[in-house]
């Protein structure tokens, strides 16, 4: 046995050192004895982060994540500070191509929900008064998050009936069915909503209006980038969590969660060893954890309705990232690109029907239908000059398998894209881009699945359709005793929340009495 595997019984396993697993691992440290109820965490890389974090090319510095909401209340919850750069003005901008007649539309975003709201109902008086009616009502459904319980009983499930009657009322809408109850027509402004929906992975005809009405209301509140890079965040949670005692295994491999008489019992290590523990939290996609290393069988004996929902879990998409490094003639501040969010779109449902293909393991951008965004993180982070272009919806279909075994094609065919959506970006956003290229790397989803495990490379967890969201996700809780699974739907923000609500699932409310949401004042 290595001398790093410890030999006593745990408290706490964690699985995954990404943000979901960081975040559980730290929250057990900061409120256990961990001497007398030690936490694990196990990471299979040699460093923690797992989808956030920074990587280095050729002096280059790129982020895997581009954008987060105002979090300042899980900052404070965890311990954490992290040096921010807040967008003020716009934090986002769409530029939306007529493919027919060429002609862009660039409409900017400002931070600040009075100037969200203002721009809107200006810029589109037909709509204003639906525009004001839908985005208080939306703001003022965000605010009863604040009010919901995670696993409410029957009496705080009735009291939600008064306290949350929007929630309630919409949960299983999505959010085109939510979105015409309030018969907006301007077509820009669907647009912009719409996208919205794509942020998390999903078009606004499938996407749950819960979640597309959290997006909306926690980016308008501040969209931000981390000025360290989004590596600052597994840096600090790391940090914290080492010196509250916690316990950290890198380059470590957990094969199979062990479980006897429906409780589970610690982890064995892809090296054969075993670790007891009290408790186990699994931070990998269900598909792994759930079917891999317990066996659906297993699960069904205790709960064959969870086992059922295991089988049918829909995750998210993977994507296609371009990360390019540029020569220092580029303007990029001249361009406008100091926002978090720059989208190029055909609009008119173009997403939608990218998902179509999406579905189908297919394709669907061309020149005429194509939605993706474009960043510039240099210009937060400094150093050399690089934008990173980033597509979603993007499905693993071959391309893990042609990167196994056909290496040459999936080089050829990776390339082949790149130069597709560097074109479009030539074309619409960045004149004369190609001439600045000095570097460019390239990730499929087969990047991913092989970086975090997912079979098929989801990004962004469980996909939040409204059967496989909220209430009615894969719960917390699994019918295997004392094991948990915490992840939640897309985002930084989203996982270092669920690691927070899983150590309260664990310890009875005691420190966040069973909220959803850990409370937030909110600025008018
Ligand atoms: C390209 C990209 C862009 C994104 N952009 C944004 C953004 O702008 N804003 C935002 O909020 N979110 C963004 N996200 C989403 C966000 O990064 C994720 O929601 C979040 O990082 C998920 O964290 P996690 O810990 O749940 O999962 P992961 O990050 O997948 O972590 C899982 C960890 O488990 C480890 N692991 C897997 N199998 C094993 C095993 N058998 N044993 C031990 N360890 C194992 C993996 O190595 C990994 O470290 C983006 C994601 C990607 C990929």
């Amino acid at each position: 046995m290595s001398k790093d595997i410890p030999k006593e019984k745990q408290g706490l396993i964690v699985i995954g050192g990404g943000v979901t697993g960081l975040s559980s691992a730290l929250t057990w440290a900061l409120h256990h004895n961990v001497k007398e109820e030690p936490v694990l965490l196990i990471e299979k890389e040699p460093k923690t982060g797992g989808y956030v974090t920074s990587y280095e090319r050729k002096g280059y510095v790129f982020d895997t994540c581009q954008m987060i909401p105002d979090m300042s209340e899980l900052y404070d919850f965890l311990g954490i500070e992290i040096d921010l750069k807040e967008f003020k003005g716009y934090y986002t901008r769409f530029f939306i191509v007529d493919p027919k007649t060429e002609k862009i539309t660039k409409i900017e975003i400002p931070s600040g929900f009075k100037n969200f709201k203002n721009k809107l109902m200006t810029e589109y008086p037909s709509n204003a008064k639906e525009i004001e009616h839908f985005l208080d009502y939306s703001r003022a459904m965000y605010k009863e998050f604040f009010g919901l319980k995670l696993n409410p009983n029957f009496f705080q499930m009735l009291k939600m009936l008064f306290t949350c009657p929007k929630i309630i009322k919409n949960a299983s809408k999505t959010f085109d069915e939510y979105f015409k109850q309030f018969n907006i027509t301007e077509h820009e402004v669907i647009e912009i909503f719409d996208s919205y929906a794509a942020f998390s992975g999903l078009p606004g005809n499938r996407a749950a209006a819960l979640m597309t009405v959290s997006a909306i209301n926690s980016l308008i509140a501040g969209a931000f980038r981390p000025k360290k890079g989004f590596i600052e965040f597994p840096h600090q949670l790391t940090e914290h969590y080492l010196s509250h005692g916690g316990k950290l295994l890198l380059n470590t491999k957990v094969d199979k969660i062990l479980v006897e008489a429906g409780v589970v019992q610690g982890v064995k290590l892809a090296s054969g060893e075993k670790i007891l523990s009290d408790n186990v939290i699994t931070t990998l996609d269900p598909n792994i954890a759930m079917k891999q290393m317990i066996g659906l069988d297993v699960i069904a004996k205790y709960d064959k309705k969870y086992a059922d929902k295991v089988a049918s879990v829909k995750m998210s998409t993977s994507s296609f990232n371009i990360s390019l490094g540029l020569d220092d003639k580029i303007d990029l501040a001249g361009l406008g690109l100091d926002c978090g969010y720059n989208v190029l779109s055909t609009g008119k449902g173009s997403f939608d029907k990218l998902f179509d293909s999406f579905e189908k393991g297919e394709i669907g951008f061309t020149d005429k239908q194509f939605h993706f965004g474009i960043i510039c993180p240099s210009l937060t982070t400094g150093g050399k000059p690089n934008i990173t272009i980033r597509v979603v919806p993007m499905a693993l279909a071959d391309w893990a398998k042609l990167r196994k075994e056909n290496p040459k094609e999936y080089k050829a065919k990776k390339e082949k894209w790149a130069d597709y959506f560097i074109s479009l970006v030539e074309k619409y956003v960045i004149p004369d881009l190609t001439k600045h290229i000095v570097l460019r790397d390239i990730s499929t989803p087969a990047t991913y699945a092989r970086y975090s495990g997912s079979p098929t490379g989801s990004i962004y967890d469980m996909a939040p359709y409204p059967d496989n969201f909220g209430r009615s996700r894969l719960a917390m809780i699994t019918p295997i005793k004392n094991l948990y699974q915490p992840r939640f739907v897309h985002g930084v923000f989203a996982s270092l929340l669920s690691g927070i609500q899983v150590n309260d699932v664990i310890l009875d409310g005691a420190i966040n009495n069973g909220n959803a949401r850990v409370p937030k004042k909110f600025e008018e």
